[in-house]
């Protein structure tokens, strides 16, 4: 009957697990949503700064290695030196090349689910999602969370062909933004 939007918003970035030097073990090390920047004759370095939750020991995240200050667009340079809070977070989402240089992500993040209802003459009920970020979470799971169903139950619709997902990916794989679900007939079981 209805077009339900849904925004997923982040409450926090995934923390990594690697090698602390301190410790001298593998640790958790959490975003502290700060850069580091260095220029070194226009050569600029850029890394995001992570922290060891036991010992508040630094790990650098590479960014930018050894690049000419002027082949860096300018409003991205000013969002380096000043922090922005939203560049930060598009680096700390970045679980594939996160996954390169530590041992773990923690993808499993705190998210809150903003929801727009729009009326439509359908019998179909349709789900969009949007998100800002890359989030590295599985669909059938938020799916379930969204409808209120069980994750075998949600499986069962899928079998009888009563979710069709636009793109046509696996309900398994991660959201990704724009990703559209529809639920033919609007199964009862569903309490939207
Ligand atoms: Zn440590």
């Amino acid at each position: 009957m209805c077009l339900y939007n849904f925004e997923i918003i982040p409450q926090e970035t995934p923390n990594v697990i690697r090698n602390c030097g301190k410790c001298k073990r593998n640790t958790e090390f959490y975003c502290s949503e700060k850069f580091r920047v260095n220029s070194n004759q226009k050569l600029v370095d850029v890394w995001v700064i992570y922290n060891c939750t036991h010992c508040e020991g630094t790990w650098n995240f590479p960014i930018l290695s050894r690049v000419h200050v002027n082949n860096i667009n300018s409003d991205l340079y000013h969002k380096f030196i000043s922090n922005d809070k939203e560049t930060i977070w598009r680096y700390a989402f970045q679980s594939k090349l996160l996954r390169k240089q530590c041992h773990e992500v923690n993808t499993n993040i705190r998210y809150e689910l903003r929801e727009e209802k729009i009326d439509l003459k359908s019998n179909n009920l349709t789900i969009r999602f949007y998100c800002k970020y890359e989030l590295d979470l599985r669909i059938d799971k938020v799916l379930s969370e969204i409808l209120g169903i069980s994750r075998s139950n949600l499986k069962k619709l899928e079998l009888d062909e009563m979710i069709i997902l636009n793109p046509k990916i696996n309900i398994k794989k991660k959201i990704t933004h724009n990703l559209q679900i529809t639920v033919v007939g609007k199964g009862q079981k569903i309490k939207l």
